[in-house]
């Protein structure tokens, strides 16, 4: 689903952000991304979605080379990849269902294909009976739900998170883990980068630590070595 090979990624100006990176997210998977602020998260997450390059090395999603795609079929390999903010990146004037609508009105479906499956995905989150609300009136917890339900409501195969539980208490952001585990359990890989330890320590899954750039650790979280 994700490679990376020997990825560097050095900023114009020369802030090296990624350094020789090797890793490879399966289909299906579930994986957390960790490491402290500036260790190169979101440049990882932004060579996934596109949003950046790599200086040097291969990147591959769903077995396209992201170095010799044509910028044609960029918005393609997106569509097979949901993302999700800290924040939330509503539109604060639509309503919940416009939001959550809005991959699928860019895809074209029908109107009642649309009703259908926001439908189905706001039931999925639990906020079925929040679907006429602005986002503005939902908690913190709601406004995630919600933008997780938008990265999902056109089924792609990869869901990307950036710190998704950065702004919640660690009830809500165990809540919000969990949604993500129900995804995964349905076939979605599923890479969450985050900087909240605690929150990472009560789950057993793999997590890729960076460290100025460098993958450090990849393995089980209880595998971990001390942190310096
Ligand atoms: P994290 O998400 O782990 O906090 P980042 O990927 O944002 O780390 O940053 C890694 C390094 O790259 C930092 O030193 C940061 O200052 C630098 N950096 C990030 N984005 C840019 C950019 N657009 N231009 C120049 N340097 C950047
Ligand atoms: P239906 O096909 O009738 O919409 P599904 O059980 O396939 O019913 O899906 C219900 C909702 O749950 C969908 O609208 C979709 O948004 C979400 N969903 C189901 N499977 C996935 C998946 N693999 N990835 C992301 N979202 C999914």
């Amino acid at each position: 689903m994700i490679r990376f090979e020997q990825v560097s990624k050095t900023y114009p100006g020369g802030q090296q952000a990624l350094r020789q990176v090797n890793f490879h997210i399966a289909p299906g998977e579930m994986a957390f991304l960790t490491g402290h602020s500036g260790a190169g998260k979101s440049t990882l997450l932004k060579l996934i979605s596109i949003m950046e390059r790599p200086t040097v090395g291969r990147v591959l999603i769903n077995g396209h080379d992201l170095n010799v795609i044509h910028r044609r079929q960029v918005p393609f390999i997106r569509r097979d990849i949901g993302m999700i903010f800290q924040s939330h990146q509503l539109l604060m004037d639509k309503s919940v269902f416009d939001n959550v609508a809005l991959p699928l009105i860019i895809e074209g479906h029908t109107h009642k294909e649309i009703a259908k499956r926001v439908g189905a995905v706001l039931e999925r989150v639990g906020l079925a009976d929040k679907s006429r609300c602005l986002p503005i009136t939902l908690s913190g917890g709601e406004q995630q739900r919600v933008g997780i339900a938008r990265a999902v409501v056109n089924k792609p195969p990869l869901l990307l998170a950036d710190e998704p539980t950065g702004n919640l208490d660690p009830k809500l952001s165990l809540e919000i883990i969990r949604l993500f585990e129900d995804f995964n359990q349905a076939g979605v890989a599923v890479l969450i980068a985050t900087h909240d330890l605690g929150l990472i320590a009560r789950m057993k899954y793999r997590t890729l630590t960076l460290k100025k750039g460098q993958m450090i650790t990849d393995g089980l979280t209880e595998e971990w070595p001390g942190d310096d």
